[in-house]
């Protein structure tokens, strides 16, 4: 059971350029992302900061100096979220998070994913104090990455399989039993996400608001349990170990959408709904090269072994 039940950050609907600040501002963004909104904005910025790497080495280094900074804000994405938390999180600032696209369910979460010895581990950091959406940002966001987040709600799909199979196979981790009405809540929030995959990956605002709720409703089941099972399984696994044969990253949709299809076959699942609605948001379902995809899947079982995830199906041959 988990100690501490964290809650989501207040979202503010508002356009960028409404948005009043006095605090001196400590800027995390990526080059793309400011670039895309800049002149929206009029932040007081006493240093900016630019994130490439999820890495703590790298986040340490860029973290030097701007000790007069009394607030943080994240322009851009996960990678962007991801470090700004670390560094909210260690000098006790608040956090304002300004998404660019809704391509990941970071900026609702209190932990960060960095990359250490060839996986994805998670840290405990601290979520935001305030999301704010701004839905002319975010529908006129790059098609692959708009609607992204899509994909940590399609995964429900496959982990919420794995955790059940694991289950059934008494494989559950302690803290991971499985929790049949749980995955009730986790299945109406993937039937919501395929309904409204379409909306989103067009940039309508309704989509947008709908996927939005969507990935706030899975975070804080996700928050109330204490882990992640409910979505993130072996299509996540997958993900984790083909970006570390690839050397290097890739957003986060590229490599979790065909993560998603092929646990799903995988797992005996049907397929063609997951398809449509990935392919409805533009997920690339091929920038991961052909012999990295199969070279991936035949070193899967010993790379969950190694690295010790919660049992799934991706274990297995
Ligand atoms: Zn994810």
């Amino acid at each position: 059971m988990p100690t501490t039940i964290p809650t989501l950050p207040i979202a503010q609907i508002m356009p960028f350029s409404a948005i009043e600040e006095e605090r001196p501002v400590l800027l995390v963004t990526s080059a793309p992302a400011w670039d895309a909104v800049a002149d929206r904005l009029h932040l007081p910025i006493t240093a900016r900061v630019d994130v490439t790497e999820a890495t703590l080495a790298h986040w340490d280094a860029l973290f030097q100096g701007a000790e007069d900074a009394a607030v943080v804000y994240a322009v851009g994405g996960g990678l962007a979220v991801d470090a700004a938390k670390y560094v909210a999180a260690n000098r006790g600032l608040p956090l304002i998070c300004l998404p660019t696209a809704l391509s990941v369910d970071a900026f609702l979460t209190t932990s960060s994913g960095i990359r250490r010895d060839g996986c994805v581990v998670y840290i405990p950091t601290k979520a935001p104090q305030t999301v704010i959406l701004d839905w002319g940002v975010l529908g006129a966001a790059p098609p692959s990455i708009r609607a992204a987040g899509i994909c940590d709600l399609l995964s429900i799909a496959t982990g919420c399989w794995d955790w059940r199979f694991a289950h059934e196979r008494v494989q559950n981790p302690p803290g991971m039993a499985y929790i049949p009405w749980v995955e009730e809540i986790a299945q109406a929030i993937l039937r919501a996400s395929l309904d409204c995959a379409e909306a989103a990956g067009r940039g309508d605002p309704d989509g947008l608001k709908t996927l939005y709720d969507c990935l706030a409703l899975e975070v804080q089941l996700c928050n109330q349990i204490g882990h992640s099972r409910p979505e993130e399984g072996s299509e996540h696994y997958f993900a984790y170990a083909a970006e570390d044969r690839l050397g290097h990253g890739l957003p986060h949709g590229d490599l979790v959408g065909p993560g998603i299809l092929i646990a799903a076959e995988r797992q005996g699942q049907e397929r063609a709904a997951l398809e449509r609605a990935l392919r409805a948001c533009h997920i690339p379902l091929h920038t991961i090269p052909a012999d990295v995809v199969a070279a991936t899947l035949a070193g899967l079982p010993d790379y969950c072994r190694t690295h010790n995830l919660p049992y799934s199906r991706a274990h297995e041959p």
